[in-house]
């Protein structure tokens, strides 16, 4: 009996190409490539379950290094110690570096428009949202929903911070009421994507 392979990280049964992992070897590639492709939550995976692996080598010697650990968490207790096919784990919306980054230009881009001859010498982004908030030109519950996205970015891009599945829930939400805030005051958003 084979067992169907599925991935410990994410829970896909297939690779990028669709078709199903019919090997470790192959669920191992998987691993790996997520990995050397800067997947985040694939790169915390290992960080906790293979702490001595290097995450730089190249995808098949990685590959290799990563077989033992996937196969451990595959035959982990608290699964079935009989061959089954098992349903995939909920899909995690998990939001990436990149896009806090996107969503980070976007508050940026906006807040250039509601202040357009402001800018003081030197002010960063965060400088710039306090004093638009004292001027009244920013409600300060926006101005938190605007910090809520830039900070967390900062966490994910400067200190490799990935987010929980209510991290990620809690941002999208703080973006999402800026979005919406921008759009009652008629100022542009999100454009130049
Ligand atoms: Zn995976």
């Amino acid at each position: 009996m084979t067992r169907e392979l599925c991935c410990p990280v994410c829970g896909a049964k297939t690779n990028t190409s669709g078709a199903r992992f019919v090997s470790e070897w192959a669920l191992a590639s998987h691993v790996a490539g997520s990995i050397r492709g800067g997947e985040r939550l694939h790169i915390s995976w290992a960080k906790h379950n293979a702490p001595n692996i290097d995450l730089k080598q190249s995808v098949p010697r990685l590959a290799e290094d990563l077989m033992w650990p996937i196969k451990e968490a595959g035959d982990s207790p608290n699964q079935s110690p009989t061959p089954t096919v098992r349903d995939a784990p909920p899909a995690i919306d998990v939001v990436t570096a990149a896009k806090l980054g996107e969503w980070r230009r976007h508050i940026v881009q906006l807040v250039g428009a509601l202040d357009p001859t402001g800018r003081r010498p030197d002010e960063g982004v965060a400088a710039r949202i306090g004093r638009l908030s004292r001027e009244g030109k920013i409600p300060r519950q926006i101005v938190a929903m605007m910090r809520t996205v830039t900070e967390t970015r900062n966490l994910a891009e400067y200190e490799s911070k990935v987010l929980s599945a209510t991290e990620s829930q809690a941002v999208s939400a703080a973006y999402a009421a800026v979005q919406e805030w921008a759009s009652t005051v008629n100022m542009p958003f999100g454009e130049g994507r």
